[in-house]
């Protein structure tokens, strides 16, 4: 009570700062980690919407991928070692048990590892096989996501997965990135050429399996904004084509803008590159809506996550076009897949003078 006897209404503004404190520390900007924790413990977890679904997205702390492409710094993140199988099953445990309040609205999961969770060398067979039957206890699941490269797609194994949670379907989720050989083989180095992708495209078909591929826009950073729209556009109709004739049915595109991963080889071509930019996240998002237009039967997510590994000056902040209001329109993009309201974005447009160079945003 105060002096005039009223009670006196709460201040609550370090309920907001605590409350705020926590939704950035546990919600969308949650930071990934740039090592790997206590091997019972996952690298990464968290539930968000995707493409309409609640999606738990859960990166296992597992053996590093074997591959070193140049535009990857992803397994510097992970450890050496081969993580026992126990202790990546409680790394599910513990996603689990964090989450348990909200377990009942998951209706997808998608599983990553930072590499390939079907390559055994780096996830065994037995963790994997323990955490999918898991997930078919979590009676709402429709469908898991394993993120992988293809080569380790065995229609086989996958059908034996399947049967530990007859009620999901299975998608694939995979880095496709380029159609163009050169680029994947000389500046990505990939180390995964169109033929050795496309049998794997024939394994995920005979699982029944969905498809979806991660496409960069902007790939080698010699190209111009107008040559990596052009590319990107391709590499979309390269995927869908090959995908109706294998009658893969469920194609969704992951559309990330092409980042400059900090210490990779591919940042030092781009530093070596005199006119070197990253995309304008304007011309990513032309160019998923022009391929939701075109291709009805497929999906377009633009993806804007750095996974902790771009400084601001090698990511689409830094172009003249960003302003922050731009990722509530990709938001809503990726949750309707409808056309972008450009009027109202060429009102809110910046003018070159307010852009002072690289500003952090929320990443997506
Ligand atoms: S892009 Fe994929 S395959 Fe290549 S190093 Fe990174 S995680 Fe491994």
């Amino acid at each position: 009570m105060n002096e005039s006897g009223t009670k006196d209404l709460p201040t609550d503004r370090s309920l907001a700062a605590d409350i705020a404190q926590l939704y950035d520390s546990f919600g969308q900007r949650k930071p990934m980690p740039y090592s790997s924790p206590e091997p019972t413990r996952p690298l990464f977890f968290l539930l968000r919407t995707f493409l309409g679904d609640n999606d738990l997205l859960v990166i296992l702390n597992t053996k590093r991928c074997r591959y070193q492409c140049a535009f990857c710094r992803l397994p510097a993140k992970s450890t050496k070692l081969f993580v026992p199988n126990e202790a990546v099953v409680d790394q599910f445990r513990f996603v689990a048990t964090e989450l348990r309040h909200s377990l009942s609205i998951v209706n997808r999961v998608t599983l990553s590892n930072e590499g390939s969770v079907l390559d055994e060398q780096t996830l065994g067979g037995a963790a994997l096989g323990e955490i999918v039957a898991a997930i078919g206890a979590m009676r709402r699941v429709r469908r898991i996501e394993f993120e992988t490269r293809l080569e380790f797609v065995r229609p086989e194994v996958l059908r034996q997965l399947k049967e530990a949670a007859p009620r999901v379907s299975i998608g694939i989720l995979t880095g496709f990135e380029t159609v163009d050989e050169r680029i994947r083989d000389k500046v990505l180095k990939k180390r995964e050429p169109l033929s050795m992708f496309l049998e794997g495209l024939d394994n995920v078909a005979a699982a029944r399996a969905a498809l979806t591929a991660y496409v960069l826009v902007k790939p080698d950073p010699r190209m111009s904004d107008e040559e990596g729209c052009d590319e990107a556009a391709r590499t979309i109709n390269f995927l869908a084509t090959e995908c109706r004739r294998r009658r893969i049915s469920d194609l969704t595109i992951r559309l990330n803008p092409m980042y400059r991963a900090v210490d990779s080889r591919w940042a030092e071509v781009a530093d070596s590159t005199s006119n070197y930019e990253p995309p304008r996240l304007t011309d990513v998002m032309r160019v998923a809506e022009e391929a939701v237009t075109e291709y009805r039967d497929i999906k377009v997510y633009v993806g804007l996550s750095t996974e902790g590994l771009a400084s601001k000056a090698g990511t689409y902040l830094a172009r003249e076009d960003y302003t922050a209001g731009l990722i509530k329109y990709v938001k809503e993009f990726n949750d309707r897949q409808k056309k972008f309201p450009w009027d109202r974005i060429e009102v809110e447009r910046p003018l070159a003078s307010d852009h002072h160079g690289a500003v952090q945003g929320t990443l997506i």
